[in-house]
């Protein structure tokens, strides 16, 4: 109903170029090929003003973003004790926004939802002929833009349809707090963790969502809905050798580069062991009703416990399904040697690992200590470790996406996700607040662009994503009754 084809501005948009300024206005209020209704006109606005703010570590700044999206949510009649912008006091360029939709009558602790509104480094040089990653771009049934997909669509989102909330006079039974953050990409600013430590009432909340999931589609046959509740936990280890050195015409068997290259000739042909967890045996045991032929019978029999050798290797051909089912730990820099002709004193290489989350860092130093084999290597841990304890799927949580996945695309299953890589979702989980992945917002699953070039999210799936997030963010947070003020 949304969906309905025009075109009838398209050509002229690009008639002449002194026309560009008006077109911009009305290519920001319609789509190339949808018909919006007034909420989506909406979305398409904050959506563009998110993506045409340069969010990025280097020269951009999410204080200007979460201020933009203040000012928006003040003149929708948020109050203004409700809407604060909370900037980093390291950095006047690493703003955060919290929102807060308030419950007249609250019965149960608030929902937060998450996004982040930082993005990506992006070069226009980069991207293809007449795309600018920081001027939103509808093209062919897509958006392209940096933080089109990551992670700008929610975030933009959640603003639009918190303002519709407000418009419409929705009545919840918690608050609803909105959290836009700063460096989830890097940074050394991260928004999430500094809010938690130091604004932990404006960001409390029973549970959240975040970032993290998404539908996936084949060929625009959707495939799943996935919903991250759980992920895995960062840790680089540095692994050093020392040797006294000498003059490279009277070299002795010992040497630091070869015995650091012996040692992670070891470590290359171990695999920790298949370990799953509740999410990643869901995972297969849903994918393999999806997938057919070899991969569908391999990923039955491993979620069945089966710790079947053969279906494990076949299966860990693919990185994706090997790095769900283990711990991994992979060399990612290496460095040796101060001098052409003089025998190496040090030799260094960090291994990034991705430790399950229900496995333990200390016991990974431990194992990694054991296939490295050699005492002389030294491994010690780069920064803390970060746990991330995964999220139960209670019903609580489970039954709401499940309506609203079914109310949208019917047969479409729900399959729990375990994060390869690590969201701010972690900060939340290790005090104790469980967070969801989950947009409905659907990708192709043979092409993921995040944090490439050309990134982009199709035109169709945003709208729906919108949707869903409605139908999911009223049922958790228990809509009551919704009074339309004409
Ligand atoms: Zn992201």
């Amino acid at each position: 109903m949304f969906f309905n084809v025009t075109r009838r501005f398209s050509s002229l948009l690009f008639l002449s170029f002194s026309l560009v300024s008006i077109a911009v206005s009305q290519q920001a209020v319609k789509s190339d090929t949808l018909q919006l209704n007034t909420r989506q006109q909406l979305l398409r606005y904050v959506y563009q003003e998110l993506i045409e703010i340069n969010t990025t570590d280097s020269v951009g700044d999410t204080t200007k973003a979460a201020e933009a999206m203040a000012v928006r949510f003040r003149a929708a009649g948020f109050p203004e004790a409700d809407v604060r912008v909370l900037v980093h006091p390291g950095n006047n360029r690493k703003g955060n926004l919290v929102a807060r939709f308030r419950s007249a009558n609250p019965k149960a602790k608030p929902l937060l939802l998450l996004a982040h509104i930082d993005v990506v480094e992006a070069r226009k040089e980069d991207w293809s002929d007449n795309l600018d990653p920081f001027k939103l771009t509808e093209r062919d049934g897509y958006f392209y833009g940096r933080g089109t997909g990551d992670d700008k669509a929610m975030a933009a989102i959640f603003v639009a349809n918190l303002i519709g909330y407000k418009q419409q006079n929705a009545q919840f039974d918690r608050d609803i707090i909105l959290a836009l953050t700063a460096d989830e990409e890097g940074g050394d600013f991260n928004g999430a963790k500094w809010l938690i430590d130091n604004h932990r009432d404006l960001i409390s909340a029973e549970f959240g969502i975040n970032e993290g999931g998404g539908g996936r589609h084949r060929k625009s046959v959707k495939l799943f809905n996935g919903v991250q509740a759980s992920e895995k936990v960062y840790q680089s280890f540095l692994l050093e050798i020392k040797n006294k050195g000498g003059h490279s015409s009277l070299p002795p068997k010992d040497n630091a580069i070869y015995q650091l290259a012996a040692g992670l000739e070891r470590l290359s042909k171990f695999d920790f062991p298949v370990n799953l967890n509740e999410v990643t045996r869901g995972y297969f045991q849903k994918m393999s009703m999806i997938e057919t032929g070899q991969s569908a019978a391999d990923m039955k029999t491993i979620a069945e416990m089966a710790n079947d050798a053969e279906a494990v290797r076949r299966l860990s051909v693919s990185p994706y399904y090997n790095a769900l089912m283990r711990t991994t730990c992979v060399a990612t820099k290496l460095e040796g040697g101060h001098a052409e002709n003089a025998l190496p004193q040090t030799a260094r290489a960090t291994v990034n690992c991705r430790i399950l989350p229900q496995e333990n860092a200390k016991d990974v130093h431990l194992k990694l200590i054991e296939v490295l084999a050699d005492e002389r290597i030294a491994v010690t841990f780069i920064k803390e470790p970060k746990p991330s304890p995964p999220s139960p799927l209670s019903a609580e949580i489970v039954r709401p996406i499940e309506n609203a996945t079914r109310s949208m695309w019917k047969t479409v299953p729900v399959v729990p996700i375990m994060g390869t890589g690590a969201t701010d979702s972690l900060y939340f989980r290790q005090i104790g607040i469980p967070m969801y992945g989950v947009s409905g917002i659907f990708s192709d699953i043979d092409d993921n662009r995040a944090h490439g070039r050309d990134e982009r999210l199709g035109v169709r799936e945003f709208y729906e994503g919108q949707e869903f997030l409605d139908k999911l963010v009223k049922s958790l947070a228990g809509e009551k009754m919704t009074v339309i003020k004409k």
